[in-house]
């Protein structure tokens, strides 16, 4: 009989540290832990399950208190107590534990078996819920101008290449799995019908393109062409903040609706980052949108071995709700005449969405900043 129960235990890989009579191993597979008490013909037995404890209560005599500490699943300890009538057996289940109805099974020579299996955590009914899938991220991304409003025209209308760069990337940031936010995907803006005067059009549409920066997204991504009076070309990657430079303002003023209008809403921009400097959270995000801005610009430059116009602040009233880093790009000029003509070709505009949604994913990848919401 010895025997039998020492082979038992070496296939069953049995955690045995007490009495004989008790032994028990965990089934990982199947998820439960069975508990095994070998006692002989004629033991009287009672389960009694409550409060994450089962009582065993055997009319056997046992000759000492024991408390088994265990690595199971299912169980954190065992404790063997003498009873009156014989010996109570407690198994303290761990949180989410359940213990199965006790069954019998015929035992070796003049014994029985009494059985409990207690399921493991994840498998029993008090079990945790499983963890909500993560979030993906969501991108912003705001082809610049649109419908009244064509940009800056030169070899080519901006709102025309904005867009199809911002739908390029779009395509090409769903693919990696990140959610995508259009601020337009066609020809419109964002004032509704009724409106007729076109700086009316203009603040509103800029104000809701900028208010898209809030809520749940991760990052704001704002497209346009740039333009000058001499020949210049080459990239140029924006976030919020002040300026002292002429041609940047100028761009900023441009940018934000021009003439009367642009310098009305670059000075609210301006007092908004202006605010922004005196707010550590504020601030801390300007950080990342400057780091996303230098990431973009670099991905840009790699694909497109263009001029390096780098990374500047400027009033530009689309990022000045931003809670999360926004960038504006510059991606050439629409007046110069070999960048111009680049612009008008779709395998140069394919070059361009790509370095800005390769900027995009080292930010999300390297993302150390505090999206909302994680
Ligand atoms: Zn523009």
């Amino acid at each position: 009989m010895r025997t039998f129960a020492f082979f038992l235990l070496m296939l069953t890989s049995f955690t045995w540290a007490g009495p004989d009579w008790l032994r028990w191993g965990a089934h990982a597979d199947e998820g439960f832990t069975r508990f095994v008490f070998e006692l002989p013909l004629g033991t009287s037995y009672e389960v009694v399950s409550e409060n994450a404890v089962v009582r065993v209560r055997l009319g056997l005599g046992v000759a000492k208190q024991e408390t088994l500490t265990t690595e199971d699943p299912a169980v954190e300890h065992v404790e063997i107590v003498p009873a009156t009538a014989g010996a109570e057996v407690r198994l303290y289940l761990r949180p989410g534990s359940t213990a199965k109805k006790p069954f019998v099974l015929e035992g070796p020579a003049a014994h029985f078996r009494l059985v409990i299996d207690v399921v493991h955590p994840q498998n029993g009914l008090a079990a945790q819920p499983p963890k909500p899938k993560p979030r993906p991220p969501v991108v912003v991304i705001d082809p610049g101008h649109g419908g009244p409003d064509p940009g800056t025209v030169g070899y080519i209308r901006e709102k025309e290449v904005t867009l199809d760069i911002a739908l390029r990337v779009r395509y090409l940031l769903e693919a990696n799995g990140i959610k995508v936010v259009l601020t337009r995907d066609g020809d419109y803006d964002l004032a509704p019908p009724q409106i007729r005067d076109y700086n009316q059009r203009k603040i509103i549409d800029l104000d809701k393109r900028a208010e898209m920066t809030n809520g749940d997204r991760n990052l704001f991504v704002s497209i346009h062409v740039n333009s000058a009076e001499r020949p210049a070309r080459g990239i140029e990657v924006y976030y919020l903040g002040k300026t002292l430079d002429p041609r940047t303002l100028a761009l900023a003023v441009a940018e934000n609706g021009g003439g009367e209008l642009g310098l009305e809403l670059t000075q609210k921009a301006e007092s908004t980052a202006e605010a922004a400097l005196a707010d550590l959270i504020a601030q801390g995000n300007l950080q990342f949108s400057a780091r996303l801005a230098k990431a973009i610009l670099k991905q840009l430059l790699s694909r497109t071995h263009t001029i390096n116009r780098g990374v500047h602040s400027a009033p530009f009233y689309v990022l000045r709700y931003a809670r999360i880093p926004a960038v504006l790009v510059e991606v050439g000029f629409a007046n110069h005449p070999t960048e111009g003509r680049l612009l008008a070709r779709v395998d140069y505009r394919q070059q361009l969405a790509e370095g800005i949604v390769a900027g995009i994913l080292e930010m999300l990848r390297n993302g150390t900043y505090a999206a909302p919401g994680q």
